[in-house]
């Protein structure tokens, strides 16, 4: 009798245990915050206690912070729009991690031919899509474009012209999304799904053990995130990212729309057979990159270049010639 009774209390005890440990424990948690100029969607397989889940909230909140106090155009008290209205050829102290982005954004630049390049922002500006109509004439505001005309030394920033300006928009939420999933990483998690402004990174599993499936959106104007799916992809250990002509655009008076790519060979906003093309490699700045920089190039070239960096797998949705898509994807892509 004093036996079972001893049982019954270790019992009770331990039913009590579990519920008060499954109430202080969340399951595959999955949230939604503000990120660089859109938001961000991070989520985690596994159970996390609340504790452990709300510090690693706070960390990923400091390093969207932080990342977005360096790129965002928007902010004027941002380091990039403080080198913006920087009106000279002097050196400007850059921060080291602001610098780190310079550099990837010059070689970039280089590898790409210059189809990337960071000094587009005066041309962002006079199409429309920056945060200041620049009403000057083309001619006028090529002077001071050009990633040649903008140099690192020693920690500094150099001008080439006093004009010159930056935008880091075709990096920032893949680099937002590299600094979400080092944070989750550090903390030992090995499953996660992270998303910043479309941006994506996916490493092992879900906790099922069913892999990560994410959409390739159909590039048709009008639609909203997600709504349309042309394809869909199974992702770990890679990061994925997509650019194209159909979400941020301009419309003509006759009609025709002008898409937020520009062309910095032309000063023209980009005027490929690329609608939409999505890359998938380790890290996802490289990806987000890649993805603009394959717009300008068109998908001659853009084949060209993925044929000499198979490191990088691209997912091509082009423009007929009747209006409809046609699709082409370089080896290795993982479409399911
Ligand atoms: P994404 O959506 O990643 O392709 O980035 C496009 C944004 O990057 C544009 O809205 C511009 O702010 C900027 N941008 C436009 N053209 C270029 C270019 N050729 N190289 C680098 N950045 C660009
Ligand atoms: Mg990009």
């Amino acid at each position: 009798m004093k036996r079972n009774l001893v049982i019954v209390i270790v019992c009770a005890a331990g039913l009590s245990g579990l519920l008060w440990f499954k109430s202080q424990t969340v399951s595959d948690p999955s949230w939604e915050q503000p990120a660089m100029s859109s938001s961000a969607r991070i989520t985690l397989s596994g159970r996390f206690s609340t504790n452990r889940l709300k510090e690693l909230r706070r960390q990923i909140d400091t390093a969207l912070e932080e990342s977005k106090r360096l790129v965002n155009i928007w902010d004027e008290t941002t380091e990039i729009s403080q080198f913006n209205r920087f009106n000279s050829t002097e050196p400007f102290p850059a921060s080291a991690e602001f610098a780190r982005l310079i550099r990837f954004a010059l070689d970039f630049s280089v590898q790409t031919g210059g189809a990337f390049d960071p000094t587009v922002k005066p041309l962002v500006d006079h199409w429309g899509f920056g945060p200041k109509k620049n009403r000057d004439p083309l001619e006028e505001i090529m002077k001071a474009v050009g990633w040649q005309k903008v140099r690192l030394e020693n920690g500094t920033l150099i001008k080439g012209h006093p004009r010159l300006q930056l935008d880091l928009a075709a990096i920032a939420d893949g680099y937002g999304a590299d600094c979400v999933a080092a944070v989750i990483r550090k903390n030992g998690c090995t499953g996660f799904l992270v998303e910043v402004g479309g941006e994506l990174i996916a490493e092992g599993t879900k906790r099922s053990g069913k892999p990560w499936r994410v959409g390739i959106e159909s590039p048709e104007p009008g639609k909203a995130s997600g709504e349309k799916i042309f394809r869909t992809v199974e992702l770990s250990g890679k990061a994925l990212a997509t650019s194209g002509d159909y979400r941020n655009f301009q419309t003509r008076d006759d009609g025709t729309r002008y898409s937020h790519i520009i062309n910095p060979h032309t000063g023209k906003p980009s005027e490929s057979d690329v609608a939409s093309v999505t890359v998938i490699t380790a890290q996802c700045i490289d990806a987000d990159a890649l993805a603009t920089a394959l717009c300008v190039m068109g998908s001659e070239k853009g084949f060209q270049w993925l044929d000499k960096h198979p490191e990088f797998q691209a997912f091509f949705i082009l423009h007929a010639a009747d209006g409809s898509f046609t699709s082409r994807f370089s080896t290795g892509f993982p479409l399911h």
